[in-house]
Formats: C-alpha cells, sequence, structure tokens
C-alpha cells in the first residue's frame, strides 16, 4: 500500500512542495513533487541550510513513504476503536490519576521529531495546566548537555553562529562530531569552502579515525571523555602565549579567573595534556598554536561532547575559549553546536525539556513562572522542574507515575538501560503511544495507540542547528484516520476542561501564540524573540521563508549571528566563564569489562530505521549491527574480521558482527545505534549502555561503556535471501535487512536442526522450477536455492564457521531478470565465476557502486580524484555522501 497517486484521486499534479528534511539537525529544504510514478525528492536551491544539496538519507526520503507499517486507526488494547473513545479514555484516565495522585504522577516522553506546533501545546497542556512539568524529549539523549552549557555561559540557551561560519573560518574545530556521516551536508559546505581557500585548517578531534576525521589536516584521538583536559589546557595555553582579548573580557564577560585558574590545575602543561589525552605532545602544540593564531575560528560539535557525564563541562570547556579570545558572534568565528534531530532547537524553544518553562523562560524563577501563567490564563502552573528522561523511566519503574502519553519516540530502544526501562513501562498502569508506525518494539506496551500524522503529511515549523524556523509542509494527504499530535493534544486538553486554551484549529494558530509568547512582557530580557512572526496570517505563515530568530521589530529578517555578548549585554547580563576541572567518566572499567564502548550513528540510516529501513539502497552500505575493535584487541581476543562478537556490559548483552579496523582506538570500541528487535534479533545496543548521567543536564553517557568482547560461536551461523519475508524462529541472531526485491537474513543459532534440508523447504519452499542443494555434512556445511520462473527465489547458506561468501553478488541477482546459466552454476558458491561481476559492499548508495568495483576501477584506470571516479563510475554524483569514503580508498592505492 502507498499513498494514492493525484491521478486516482482526479487532480491534477501539483507543483513542488517546499519541505524540509525530517532527519538531522541540518535542516535541509527539500522539494517535493507527486507524480504518477510517486514522489520526487530534490534538494532546495533556495534553501539557505543546503542550497540545493541532499545527503544518502535525503535523497532516498521517497523510497519511505510506504503505508505498508503504517499505524492508521485509534487502538484500545490493540483493538480499532474511534478517536473519540480513545481520546476520551487518555482525558479520563490522565484525569483520574491526577485526582488521586497529584500532577506529578502524569508524564509526556516526547521527541525531537515532533513540530515546534505539536511541541508547543503539549508543553503547554503539561506546564500551563497539568501543573506538572514532567514533560521530556528524547533530545535529553543528543543535546541537553550543549543547552545546560549556553544557558551558564549566557543565561540563556543561544547558539551564536550559523554554517556560513563554518565556511568562512579559517580553522574549524570539529569535535566529537563524525560530520561526515551524521550532518553530511555540513561537512559538504566546509569540504567547498576547503576548496575555495585552501588555506583554511580542520582539526578533528575523536578518538576515532572516522570518514571526516580522514579530511582533517590534524586529527586528535583523544582518549575517550578527556577533551575537558584538551581545551582546558588551550585556555592555559592562551594564556601564557598573549593569546586572550582582555579588552572584550573586560566589557563583556565575568569569571575569567576562575576558569583561568581551574584550567591551570587541570591542564598545567602541554606535556600534561597530551599524557592525559593520550596523544602525541607535538600534534597537542600544533593544535594549539593554530588556535591562537587563527582569528577566524569554530568549533563545533556534537554528540562526542554531549552523550558524556561531563558533557556540560565539556561544553563550557570550549566556549571559554571563544569568549577568552572575543570569538563568538562574528563572521567566521565561535562556538557552534551541532544538533542532531531536525527539530532538537523547536522543542528548545517551546520549552521540550523538563527544566524549561517555555520560550526561554526559567521555571525556577518565579517572574517568569507567572508571566506564562498570565499569558496562557492557565489555572495553575509547574513550580519546579519536572523529570529528566533517565529519572522519568527510574520513577516510573518505582510506581510513582501512573499515566504516561509517549510521542514520536521509542523509548525502549534509544533509552541507555534499555532492559530496566522495558520493565519500568512494562509496569505502568496506563500507557499512550502516538506513533505513525506500527508493530514498533513500543507498541507492546500501549494500552491506547494515536495514529499520527507522518513526514510529507504534517504541517508546521522545524527549526536548525543554526537557529532557522522553516516550514514543514504537507504534501501527501493524511492516510486512514492518522491526525497530527497538536491535535491529539489539543483534543485531550479539552476534554480534561482546559478547553478555552486549546480551541486550535490549525497550526498557524498555535505558531502566532507560540511567537506572542516570546515576544509578551520581553523588552530586550530574552534573546529568543519571534514576536516579529506573531501577526503572520494563515497565508503568510503557509508561505514563510526560512528566517533566523530572533525576528523582531528591530530585526524583521532575523539575524544570521547573535553578536555576542552584544545580545546578553543588551538582556542585562555578561558572558560567564565557568570553572571546569576534569571529572573521570562515572562508569569504570574492570578486569570483567576492559573496553570501553561508544555508541553512534551511521551513514544511511536515521535513528531506529522505521523510515529508512524501507529503503533499500540505504541498507545496502552497512546492513548489519556491528562492534568495531582494533586489531590488537581482536588479535588478543581471538577475534577475525567478519565473525560474530558478543558485547556484554553490566547491564545486558548484544550480538553484533566484528570490523577490525584501526580506525579504532585500541581499548574502545564502537557499535552503532540504530538496530532494534523489530528489525534484529539480540542487537539491541541500548542494552549495554548504562543509566549514569550528566549531573547538570541529565545527558546519559553513551559513549563510554564499560564491556567485553569475546566471540561468538553459535552451534551454526548463515544468511538466507527470499522474495518473501520469512521468520526464522530458532535463530538467536537473526537481522532483516530489505533489498532491492528481496530480503536477507543474516542468522546464527545455539542448535542446528537434524536436517537442514527439511529445515530449508519449511522456511523458504514454494513453487520451484529447481531447487538446487548442496551438503557437506562432515563439515557441517549447507546450501541451497530456489528457482521459480528462471529467477532466483530463495536460497540458503549455512555452516558452523564464518567463511561463508560475501553477500552482494547473491543480492544481485534477486532482479527481474532469469539468472543468467553461468550465474546458475555457480550460485551455491556464492561467488560469480567471473570475480568481476561482484561489485562487493556498497560504497555509494545511489548508484549501486561496490568497493571491488572502485578498487578495480582506480586501480586499473589510474584513478586520482573522487571527480574522475565520478566521471568514470557515477559514484558520488548524486547526494556525494560516499565522497569521504571515495577519498579513503584513493588514499589506500596511493600508500598501496
Ligand atoms: Fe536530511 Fe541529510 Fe540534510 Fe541531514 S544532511 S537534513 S539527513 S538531507
Amino acid at each position: 500500500m502507498t499513498h494514492v497517486a493525484p491521478e486516482t484521486t482526479g487532480h491534477s499534479e501539483p507543483g513542488p512542495i517546499k519541505t524540509t528534511c525530517p532527519y538531522c539537525g541540518v535542516g535541509c529544504g527539500v522539494l517535493a513533487t507527486r507524480g504518477p510514478t510517486g514522489v520526487r525528492i530534490k534538494g532546495d536551491p533556495e534553501h539557505p541550510a543546503n542550497q540545493g544539496r541532499l545527503c544518502s538519507k535525503g535523497s532516498a526520503l521517497a523510497e519511505t513513504l510506504s503505508l505498508e507499517t503504517r499505524l492508521l486507526y485509534p487502538e484500545i488494547a490493540g483493538r480499532r476503536v474511534s478517536w473519540d473513545t480513545a481520546l476520551d479514555k487518555v482525558a479520563r484516565r490522565f484525569s483520574e490519576a491526577i485526582a488521586e495522585h497529584g500532577p506529578d504522577a502524569v508524564a509526556f516522553y516526547v521527541s525531537g521529531q515532533l513540530l515546534t506546533e505539536d511541541y508547543y501545546v503539549a508543553n503547554k497542556l503539561m506546564k500551563g495546566f497539568i501543573g506538572s512539568a514532567n514533560i521530556d524529549t528524547n533530545s535529553r539523549l543528543c543535546m541537553a548537555s550543549s543547552v545546560a552549557g549556553h544557558r551558564r555561559a549566557f543565561g540563556e540557551d543561544l547558539v551564536p553562529g550559523c554554517y556560513e561560519d563554518l565556511e568562512l573560518a579559517d580553522l574549524v574545530v570539529l569535535v566529537g562530531s563524525n560530520a561526515a556521516w551524521c550532518h553530511p551536508v555540513i561537512h559538504q559546505r566546509l569540504m567547498k569552502a576547503r576548496e575555495r581557500n585552501p588555506a583554511a585548517r580542520l582539526v578533528t578531534i575523536d578518538p576515532r579515525r572516522t570518514a571526516t576525521a580522514e579530511s582533517a589536516d590534524l586529527h586528535l584521538a583523544v582518549a575517550p571523555g578527556t577533551d575537558v583536559i584538551l581545551f582546558a589546557g588551550l585556555l592555559d595555553y592562551l594564556r601564557r602565549n598573549d593569546g586572550l582579548d582582555y579588552d572584550f573580557i573586560e566589557r563583556h564577560t565575568e569569571g575569567l579567573a576562575a576558569a583561568l585558574n581551574a584550567a591551570r590545575q587541570t591542564a598545567p602543561s602541554i606535556p600534561a595534556v597530551a599524557a592525559a589525552c593520550g596523544l602525541a605532545e607535538g600534534d597537542v602544540s600544533c593544535f594549539y598554536h593554530w588556535f591562537a593564531r587563527t582569528p577566524k575560528a569554530v568549533t563545533a560539535w556534537s554528540q562526542g561532547v554531549n552523550q558524556s557525564s561531563a558533557g556540560t563541562d565539556k561544553v563550557n570547556a570550549i566556549v571559554n575559549v571563544h569568549l577568552a579570545t572575543g570569538r563568538i558572534g562574528q563572521p567566521g568565528m565561535g562556538p557552534f553546536s551541532l544538533t542532531g534531530q531536525p527539530n532538537a532547537m523547536g522543542g528548545r524553544e517551546v520549552g521540550g525539556l523538563a527544566n524549561q518553562l517555555a520560550a526561554h523562560l526559567d521555571i525556577e524563577n518565579a517572574d517568569h513562572r507567572e508571566l506564562a501563567r498570565d499569558f496562557w490564563r492557565s489555572p495553575r502552573i509547574a513550580e519546579r522542574p519536572g523529570l529528566k528522561a533517565v529519572d522519568l523511566f527510574r520513577a516510573i519503574g518505582e510506581g510513582r507515575i501512573k499515566a504516561l502519553w509517549i510521542i514520536a519516540t521509542n523509548p525502549v530502544a534509544s533509552l541507555p538501560d534499555v532492559n530496566a526501562a522495558r520493565a519500568a513501562l512494562g509496569d505502568c498502569p496506563f500507557v499512550v503511544v502516538s506513533d505513525c508506525e506500527a508493530g514498533t518494539d513500543l507498541s507492546r506496551y500501549a494500552h491506547v495507540q494515536l495514529p499520527a500524522l507522518a513526514w510529507g503529511e504534517k504541517d508546521g515549523t522545524v527549526t536548525n542547528s543554526e537557529r532557522r524556523i522553516s516550514r514543514q509542509r504537507a504534501f501527501l494527504p493524511a492516510p486512514g484516520e492518522a491526525r497530527a499530535d497538536w491535535w491529539m493534544l489539543a483534543e485531550v486538553g479539552r476534554r480534561m476542561g482546559y478547553g478555552e486554551a486549546f480551541r486550535y484549529r490549525s497550526p498557524d494558530q498555535i505558531f502566532r501564540e507560540h511567537a506572542a509568547l516570546s515576544g509578551y512582557r520581553n523588552a530586550g530580557q530574552r534573546v529568543f524573540d519571534i514576536a516579529g512572526l506573531s501577526g503572520l496570517a494563515a497565508e503568510a505563515y503557509d508561505g514563510l521563508h526560512p528566517i533566523q530568530w530572533p525576528v523582531t521589530t528591530e530585526m524583521p529578517e532575523g539575524s544570521a549571528r547573535l553578536e555576542m555578548p552584544a545580545m546578553t549585554d543588551r538582556a542585562g547580563r555578561r558572558a560567564r566563564f565557568v570553572p571546569v576541572a576534569y571529572r573521570a567518566p562515572l562508569s569504570t572499567t574492570d578486569p570483567e569489562h576492559p573496553l570501553i564502548l561508544n555508541t553512534g550513528r551511521i551513514r544511511d540510516q536515521w535513528h531506529t530505521m522505521t523510515r529508512t529501513g524501507k529503503a533499500a539502497r540505504l541498507n545496502a552500505h552497512l546492513s548489519e549491527p556491528y562492534a568495531e575493535l582494533h586489531p590488537r584487541d581482536a588479535g588478543a581476543l581471538g577475534i577475525l574480521d567478519g565473525a560474530l562478537v558478543r558485547l556484554t556490559s553490566r547491564h545486558g548483552v548484544m550480538l553484533a558482527r566484528a570490523r577490525v579496523t584501526d580506525a579504532q582506538q585500541c581499548g574502545s570500541v564502537f557499535a552503532p545505534m540504530h538496530w532494534t528487535d523489530a528489525n534484529a534479533r539480540g542487537a539491541l545496543v541500548n542494552a549495554l549502555v548504562g543509566p549514569a548521567c550528566d549531573p547538570v543536564s541529565g545527558e546519559p553517557e553513551s559513549k563510554f561503556t564499560p564491556v567485553r568482547v569475546e566471540a561468538y560461536r553459535p552451534a551454526w551461523q548463515g544468511f538466507a535471501f527470499s522474495r518473501q519475508p520469512l521468520a526464522f524462529p530458532d535463530a538467536t541472531y537473526c537481522v532483516a535487512i530489505r533489498g532491492r526485491g528481496h530480503w536477507r537474513y543474516e542468522l546464527a543459532g545455539e542448535s542446528a536442526p537434524d536436517d537442514w534440508g527439511a529445515a530449508a523447504r519449511a522456511a523458504g519452499g514454494g513453487d520451484a522450477d529447481e531447487w538446487l542443494e548442496f551438503s557437506d555434512p562432515r563439515a557441517r556445511r549447507y546450501r541451497c536455492a530456489r528457482l521459480s520462473a528462471s529467477q532466483l527465489a530463495f536460497c540458503l547458506f549455512v555452516e558452523t564457521g564464518s567463511s561463508l561468501p560475501a553477500r552482494d553478488w547473491l543480492s544481485s541477482l534477486f532482479g527481474d531478470h532469469p539468472v543468467p546459466e553461468d550465474a546458475r552454476r555457480a550460485l551455491l558458491s556464492g561467488k560469480p565465476a567471473n570475480a568481476e561481476q561482484d561489485r562487493g559492499q556498497t560504497v555509494c548508495s545511489c548508484f549501486g557502486v561496490g568497493i571491488n568495483t572502485l578498487r578495480a576501477a582506480i586501480r586499473e584506470h589510474g584513478l586520482t580524484t573522487t571527480a574522475e571516479i565520478g566521471d568514470l563510475l557515477k559514484a558520488g554524483r548524486n547526494c556525494g555522501s560516499c565522497v569521504p569514503e571515495l577519498r579513503i580508498l584513493l588514499q589506500e592505492a596511493r600508500v598501496s
């Protein structure tokens, strides 16, 4: 099932709709056009964030729009009900819980996927009418440390710079950010800027040698968790080397002396910094020298900084060096937090975090509470911060939360210590889940399920990492009975007795109210002020161009930069240096758990893969959960590249495929976060991660989990391909991967069937012109393939070891074409007779170009640039996300 094409509804084909990508915080503009063959997606050349570019995920958006796994109707206890029945039940159960146990007995857990209008209504209902601040968001897991660091430094959550600063800078320092994979369009803009300005330098600070690090002039592979020492050392170096801007400091800041003192004690010398951070002295010295000598410097960071028990201190250690040098809020200068989700910033604007009110008002400030209550004309207002994400789920487990509404997120996959979160949810008396997907890992905990609109159907605004508010517009009809999240929340608010305050008819009405609140009794006190947009009529809202806040009568066109600290001066504040000292991560290794696990994203997947997992081309790059290990660690543990491994922490266990690479630091392991029970059995990385959090921001320490890694030696392992989805209930490890015209399953099990032939026919038998089979009982190896109408329909390869053939060639046989005779003969070997036909693991997902093809082309044609590769193979010529990997292949060829 898919969205109905306009022709079948009698409408003519509409022109492109300008909207924004629903994935990362870059917030790229997208042109979506509905046509007879479906939806066409292009980058919007007029959107300032991406100027027409899209990464691999954005380019594949059209392939994620099918309705086959959508939740389309409200359900209670798994049975379809009317909206009235579902909403009445939600309102009644929340009201009863509040009446019996007080407002803090209920909670909302929301998401950076929500539009600002949804977020605004959720926050208003919880904080202004229910009277609790128990609303928190999955953005807590992603950038709460940046929010806390900004508030400590600027008195408000302010990102001073914009993307253009990364292009204008002569030095860009990327800390804990694999931008090439996680913010690809930013990385592409940065690479283009370096072509224009070859003297510009890029420094990456990351324990791993990522695709981003490969393109850097200097990569500092710091020991995990030591960033505070590195930046404290930089501050002290600037002091010792006449690098401080005392005039700026005097006029606009406070607290320098304490910060300098803390820096001196934390990082007294370059040798001390180098030893503590595991770096060469020369590299530290080079970085400090470059920074001191380069006025136009931007330091951008992401989850590698935020997801730490010292995340807030890391942010302030970075902000301190920019305040000390006066490099902030000017073209090409400043500290810059890159947000993970499409509307993490919008959530911060409306108070989606449990410790904020709305419109950058402070919940601890009685005047601010009164202001919000007065504006909302609400009967009550939350008087203290609510429960942050990890604490919220702990409270659920302790029975303190009687009713919970989870919106657009999947905490049973994404929270740390996920097994504890699952147990807690299982005991919660009343759980409401609103989502666009059915059958997620979360659905089984829901008493009520509410069908939400998905991307392409929703209508509202989002704010990206550079404070740019953009419209996300609908270009598809609402399927089934799916409705907007703001509508559901408002309906529940009305049914709880708060009628007048929730009589919204459209998102523009909500946006005007949000904008008006930001300007209400503001008078320059809060920098977040978009009152200039509070008078937008519906038509003007619909046509709103991307604009960066603040937007006021003095700044009707918005502001690319916050001229810090002039901004804070205007609000009657000084920017503050925050003294920071190194604190070791809260979890420590022991002989049982000697390695450090770092989790993160991969290039072609988004969050729990509910959307990107539908696009075959996105599954071709890295198809399976994996754990990256340094060759020395792998050697000591007897682990081979490509073998299955088991990771064990104090909290849980997961299985993954080993990737042995010296890009990984010795003593550390990296595993991506995307796979869930919905697509992989036994491979949930958040089962390992513990609940330790930053004490200031409440952000979990997802980059530092002590683990043990060992070879996993199941009784059998293998893989299957099928044109139809299959089930392998006896496999302990089972990863389902959607490919072009097929499903692929990676499998392992603790006990093998007595008769593989019978088991294979039971799993994948069916109409067959031919059943090919090979069995070697002594080697405990079995292979079979079924051909139907001369096409490959199913195959299964199993054995005890891990010397199975690569999957790429077999995958390529699942087209609409008959299997050629030479391929038929080679089928059970799993390899083509002619090795050149095996293109290898996909590197360029847009054009399906594999690593073997690329290596051969580079070798045989003497290619030396990515442009030459593009000319010959097209690789890298569409979205450009694979270009960093093409550079690595060229580099490999040069070395060899
Ligand atoms: Fe979407 Fe990619 Fe742009 Fe991020 S960089 S917003 S994922 S197209």
